[in-house]
């Protein structure tokens, strides 16, 4: 079993990035935001667009990054997951750079991130895509699901997928157990998907660990 969580609004309580733009950005960044809620831009391109209008030093992003919280229970779900031997992976359409200030702070620098990378200078800003799939449904910066094919393996065993959102729906379908929440829940529903609804990870351990359990024992 492998475990995939989002991060924004999944493991953050709000959305890093939209804070970090509505904190240090050119008020453009919301026209670039309706452009892409809009169809005339993809994913990706909003975020480079915007990524670039971020005029902030480095000690201002981490003031205003120290002053996110974490889902509640996030710490002990991954607590228990490492006791367990289940392998836990990140992967964000955010950015790197505000993701690992965030977990650093809650104790957590070591867990696996996918996401864009943060480049350039204080001055100008650039978002590099490293994980961009030309062809990806979402039309993410970081094609979800293709992260999540690149790790299949019979060995490695059901895909459990954690999210909240749009940069989930690629990713939703290729899960063998999925918890969702806000508009993931409708799209999940929608596509007669079958998921877990949640609200914070101690849901999601609630509900996994019976899970994992009973595997356990299966195995014998
Ligand atoms: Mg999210
Ligand atoms: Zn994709």
């Amino acid at each position: 079993m492998r475990i995939f969580c989002d991060f924004d609004g999944t493991i953050s309580e709000v959305d890093t990035t939209d804070r970090i733009l509505s904190l240090f950005a050119d008020p453009d960044w919301e026209t670039i935001e309706d452009d892409w809620v809009a169809g005339r831009i993809t994913a990706s391109e909003c975020m480079r667009a915007q990524v670039a209008l971020i005029r902030a030093g480095e000690a201002e992003l981490d003031e205003a990054l120290d002053a996110i919280g974490l889902s509640p229970g996030f710490i002990e779900f991954v607590t228990w997951a490492q006791d367990a031997d289940l392998p836990l992976t990140i992967v964000s359409d955010g950015v790197d750079r505000f993701i690992h200030r965030i977990l650093e702070r809650h104790g957590l620098p070591r867990l696996p991130v996918i996401s864009n990378r943060l480049i350039g200078t204080p001055q100008a800003r650039e978002l590099d895509q490293p994980w961009r799939r030309r062809g990806c449904a979402a039309g993410s910066g970081v094609c979800k699901c293709a992260v999540i094919e690149a790790s299949a393996s019979a060995e490695a065993g059901p895909v459990v997928y954690v999210g909240d959102g749009r940069s989930d729906f690629c990713a939703s379908g290729r899960a063998d157990i999925l918890f969702a929440k806000a508009s993931l829940i409708d799209y999940a529903a929608q596509r007669g998907l079958a998921f877990h609804p949640f609200e914070d990870f101690h849901d999601v351990t609630a509900r996994l660990r019976p899970m994992v359990e009973a595997r356990a024992a299966a195995v014998g």
